[in-house]
């Protein structure tokens, strides 16, 4: 493998995907060139790549991530723009509390984990005014890619995740691919690569919708200054947790935990937040926040009903476990959840938690037992709410 004439310094927070969109338009050319020339072509077949991998977001072999460093000029730490570091942080993507049998599984079936769209920031894609990023853009970015990121701090609004020409989610994988349109040297790094909705089908293939996802959308209703100030709170604490260098630890359910363990207690939080709804909505800290969550749970007890009438093995706690689409909801929900597990002792914690796992058993009891594994929650929230 050749090194490329030129590469580019990744950016802060950058995702792999990103990088190599932003590098195809340095250079002039197809994000498939760049996948070929840096050896991230899934191998075997000949010529151009069709395809990248979705595990390829997360998890990159030694051989894959050598080729890559040599080919992009780049340290093989520094060429480290994916998603498995953050599992040390983030117990959804920790093999502890999310179990799987090889790392590319990892992603598979794990909501807590974008891999097919991401989140954004339109401000953050325009870049922050040096001359490279006004040539190629600012860093698609790895937290947008754990839904526990719903809010920019530094631009104080709540992240897009469509785009608002097409309704497209944003960089939504295609047949697969975790970058589409993969022979497209015609669009920058920050265009909707999604295919024009209105294009002909067929042999034609599908223009690109190409809308600028860095430019600001009509505002979608404006958040009341309270709500404003306390979803920038709960980011704050959240994006503190998952900075590298942040702390080892937090307290979950009235006991210190590795940061690891309390985002996998959030998960479960919020698991039992919307199969219990109305329970905790007393926490909400708005009533605009209180009403919103009353329609993500309409929205979601709706996707459930069918699951009820259906023969087999039945799935209905499924819409109630994945965390919501819409950043606003997600706002909602986990600013409940992270004032569930803000006790002060371990007496208080079960104080707080045992409604809700009540109302949980009565409801759904394999829910209810699924959530309570060791291999899904930390020791302290599983003292909470055993044998309430
Ligand atoms: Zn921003
Ligand atoms: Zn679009």
């Amino acid at each position: 493998m050749r090194s490329l004439p030129r590469s580019l310094d990744p950016l802060h927070d950058e995702t792999l995907t990103g990088f190599v969109l932003r590098l195809a338009h340095r250079l002039g050319t197809t994000p498939a060139e760049i996948l070929l020339r840096t050896g991230l072509a899934p191998g075997g077949s000949p010529g151009l790549p069709t395809r990248l991998p979705l595990s390829f977001h997360y998890h990159l072999d030694e051989a894959h991530l050598a080729a890559f460093a040599r080919a992009t000029l780049l340290m093989p730490a520094e060429a480290c723009m994916l998603l498995v570091p953050l599992g040390q942080r983030y117990g959804p993507l920790n093999p502890a509390f999310t179990p799987r049998s090889t790392p590319a599984r990892m992603i598979y079936d794990n909501p807590w984990v974008l891999t097919r769209s991401t989140r954004y920031c339109p401000p953050c894609l325009t870049g922050n005014g040096t001359p490279i990023q006004d040539r190629h853009g600012g860093p698609w970015q790895r937290l947008w890619r754990l839904p526990v990121t719903f809010l920019c701090v530094r631009h104080q609004r709540l992240l897009a995740h469509q785009c608002p020409c097409c309704g497209a989610l944003a960089q939504s994988a295609h047949a697969g691919s975790a970058i589409a349109r993969l022979s497209d040297d015609a669009l920058n790094p920050w265009q909707c690569r999604s295919a024009e909705a209105r294009s002909e089908p067929a042999e034609h293939p599908a223009h690109a919708c190409g809308a600028d996802l860095s430019r600001e959308s009509a505002p979608v209703g404006e958040l009341d200054s309270a709500t404003m100030a306390l979803l920038v709170q709960v980011q704050r604490h959240l994006a503190g947790l998952l900075a590298a260098g942040g702390p080892e630890s937090t307290t979950s359910a009235g006991a210190p935990v590795p940061v690891a363990h309390y985002f996998a207690d959030l998960r479960a939080a919020v698991a039992m937040i919307f199969r219990t709804w109305p329970e905790a909505r007393p926490r909400a800290g708005t009533s605009f926040l209180a009403a919103v969550l009353d329609d993500e749970h309409a929205s979601r007890t709706a996707e459930a009903q069918p699951l009820l009438n259906t023969a087999g093995k039945k799935k209905t706690s499924k819409p109630y476990t994945a965390p919501p689409t819409d950043s606003l909801a997600t706002g909602a929900v986990l600013q409940i959840a992270t004032r569930l597990l803000r006790a002060s002792d371990p007496c208080e914690a079960r104080e707080s938690m045992t409604p809700l796992v009540h109302r949980l058993r009565d409801a759904d009891r394999a829910l209810s037992a699924y959530l309570c594994r060791a291999a899904w929650i930390s020791a302290p929230i599983r003292a909470a709410v055993g044998d309430c």
